[in-house]
């Protein structure tokens, strides 16, 4: 019994956890069938030992708190969640405990659509209120947002009283591919799927990052209303029609639960060609007043159901084995497969992730494999069947996209390119090269830069600086004026400071303050190009990882090509850091605090030109702490340190000239 006790406790707690990183991080790290499935395992221990019983267990609970970054609403309908079934017995014995109540039952179907539900309310036609779900009971007030969503109309065509409708807000599958790749690009961590896009985008401090991420609601049913009297689902999806708000796409009215299940069957057969993503279909009971008689239990409605398609698996041959460069320079397999159908699609590819999932695995091209496709997610090779070649497939020494060698720091799981001209990542390194901390080319920002790609005026890096101004002006929606800005930034540009474009390069590991510390140190190109990982690591603050890293940039042929095309383009290599003398040299400090005359850039700029370095935290290596104003912690840490403290006249004792 304790055991069971324990099991149940452990359940709970797994839950709890997977339900927080997927209700409030939007981030999962399971997939949902797994998740159901110990649901399902922990609601039938609860049913076998009613003695164990816990009101605030993940059954008895709508999953997703309010968020304290947005105000909480309580919500005067329940905004509750469905049951879930997995087979068509399950979807009968719902038959069977409806008929228990109500006879002669019409059913409605319609996709259930795979985004995160929400309340929207109107006064006299207005839009006046959004929020999303939450527990159930109290959601967050996401007003704002919800008005920058396409088809969430702000003024409905007839002026009723009120209205509260509930909606599902999601990702449409063009706007995700969309936004993914725009992640990619910045090299941010991509959503996983266009559920949790939609969740983490709704959910934006700023409206104006809500809106440009594309989102779209279907809405799909009517919480309250004043003034009119509905009788019916259907009634209500015709009613919601009419006021302007757009419905659930598809739904069909049928007299029996086996006409609803060949429903809840044709769309699964379809939803891999839906533009947006489905994870089932729901049966509702289509008269209300039936609905009242069956009523609610603490989580859902009695009188629906949700038939989730569950993952579906099959065997294939596996053809070949296509090796891909991203933008941010990982190389990933995927497995071309003999095609299969599967979960409503055909499925021909599926990933393989990488070299240490292969291994694992062991898998090579020829071999029999199971593939396994999730409601839309990207389909996952899960284990070899049948072992028809020698040995596991290994990955090319060399990109397959421009033909550098690859390398694998350690500890990683991939296996990337670093060739800054690599064509696989060109558009992603272009951006990151204009951008403020880098070069700093006003007016070359990421959709400019596209349109210049895609015009063939940049195929490489060093293409920015041969860019003709009258080729530009030609381009829809450039003008002279325009062209002529860019070409300004651009030539202005070629002065920045060696740190600056040191950085620019995107060397991994290697931030601005880095790229600086290199140029302070080294002073031009060609001295960090033949420095030694030793030479490196002699720079305070530099470990082995960013010194090999270095090292390995510039042993790149193709690296060392775009210095020479820069460098033939007039681009500074010198750093211009002006040492006046070296009475700092082998310093650091630190700076804490408000200064009465300078900047704490500028004291930094003033303490580099007598060849001393700053640092952010105070060590034993620490040289002094510049106190000002207000200082804090660093002070306290100096102090219990023993490091030296100078105030702002002892520091303009130490500058002034001799
Ligand atoms: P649910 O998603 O199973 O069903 C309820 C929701 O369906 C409602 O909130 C509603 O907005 C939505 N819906 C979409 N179309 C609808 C329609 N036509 N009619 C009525 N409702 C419609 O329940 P839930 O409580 O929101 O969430 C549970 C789901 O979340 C499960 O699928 C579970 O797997 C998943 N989940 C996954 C993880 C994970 O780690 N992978 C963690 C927690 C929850």
């Amino acid at each position: 019994m304790e055991n069971i006790k324990e099991k149940i406790e452990e359940l709970r707690k797994t839950l709890r956890y997977h339900s927080d990183r997927y209700y409030n991080d939007d981030a999962p790290e399971i997939e949902d069938y797994e998740y159901d499935m110990m649901m399902r395992e922990l609601k039938a221990l609860e049913e076998a030992h009613p003695e164990f019983d816990d009101p605030d267990s993940p059954t008895k609970r709508v999953g997703g708190k309010a968020d304290n970054s947005f105000n909480s609403i309580t919500h005067t309908v329940r905004m509750e969640s469905l049951q879930d079934a997995f087979s068509k017995d399950e979807i009968f014995d719902f038959d069977k405990r409806v008929k228990d109540t109500v006879d002669n039952v019409h059913y409605v179907v319609e996709p259930k659509i795979d985004g995160l539900s929400v309340s929207l309310e109107y006064i006299n036609g207005v839009f006046s209120r959004g929020s999303t779900r939450g527990d159930g009971d109290v959601g967050e007030d996401v007003s704002g947002n919800i008005r920058v969503i396409r088809n969430v109309p702000l003024k409905l065509n007839k002026a009723i009283p009120y209205i509260e409708v509930r909606g599902e807000v999601y990702m449409p599958k063009k706007s995700f591919n969309r936004v993914v790749d725009r992640q990619l690009i910045n090299g941010e961590k991509p959503f996983k799927n266009p559920r949790n896009a939609a969740a983490g985008s709704l959910r934006q401090k700023d409206s104006v990052v809500t809106a440009s991420r594309g989102l779209d609601i279907f809405v799909f049913n009517v919480q309250q209303v004043e003034g009119v009297t509905l009788n019916s689902h259907k009634e209500s999806l015709d009613f919601l029609k009419e006021l302007g708000f757009n419905t659930i796409p598809f739904y069909k009215r049928v007299d029996s639960i086996e006409k609803a299940f060949e429903c809840v069957e044709q769309i699964g057969e379809q939803r891999g060609e839906l533009e947006f993503d489905i994870d089932g279909a729901v049966i509702k009971v289509d008269d209300f007043s039936e609905r009242e008689l069956l009523g609610s239990t603490s989580k859902f409605p009695k009188w629906a159901v949700a038939f989730k398609y569950p993952p579906e698996e099959k065997q294939t041959e596996l053809i070949d084995i296509e090796m891909a460069v991203g933008r941010t320079g990982v190389l990933t397999p995927t497995a071309v497969l003999n095609p299969v159908h599967l979960a409503g699609t055909t499925v021909s590819r599926a990933t393989l992730h990488n070299q240490d999932f292969i291994n694992e695995k062991g898998v090579n091209i020829g071999d029999i494999v199971t593939v396994r496709k999730a409601g839309d997610i990207i389909p996952e090779v899960l284990c070899v069947n049948e072992k028809r070649s020698e040995g596991n497939f290994v990955f090319p020494e060399v990109c397959p996209s421009c033909g550098e060698k690859v390398v694998r720091e350690e500890g990683e799981a991939a296996i990337r390119c670093i060739n800054p001209e690599c064509p696989a990542q060109l558009l992603r390194n272009l951006i990151h090269f204009c951008s403020r901390d880098a070069m700093d080319i006003e007016g070359l920002g990421p959709s400019i830069i596209e349109t210049f790609v895609d015009n063939g005026f940049i195929e490489k890096t060093s293409d920015i600086y041969h860019l003709n101004e009258t080729e530009i002006a030609k381009l829809e929606g450039f003008k002279e004026t325009s062209a002529n800005n860019i070409i300004t930034s651009v030539e202005k540009s070629k002065e920045q400071d060696l740190g600056k474009l040191i950085f620019a390069l995107g060397i991994r590991h290697i931030g601005a303050k880095a790229a600086k510390l290199l140029a302070d140190e080294f002073r031009d190109i060609d001295s960090i190009i033949n420095a030694s990982v030793e030479d490196i690591l002699n720079i305070e603050g530099f470990g082995l990882i960013m010194a090999e890293s270095v090292v390995d940039f510039f042993s790149n042929e193709s690296a060392r090509q775009l210095i020479d095309e820069l460098k033939a383009a007039g681009v500074n290599m010198n750093s211009k850091s002006v040492i006046k003398d070296n009475r700092f040299e082998g310093m650091t400090f630190v700076l804490t605090g408000t200064l009465e005359h300078y900047k704490r850039s500028e004291a930094s700029k003033i303490i580099e030109s007598f060849g001393g370095k700053t640092s952010s935290s105070v060590s034993k290596k620490t040289s002094y702490v510049l106190s000002g104003e207000a200082s804090g912690s660093k002070l306290d840490k100096a102090n219990a340190l023993g490091v030296p403290v100078i105030n702002e006249a002892e520091f303009e004792e130490m500058i002034k000239d001799d």
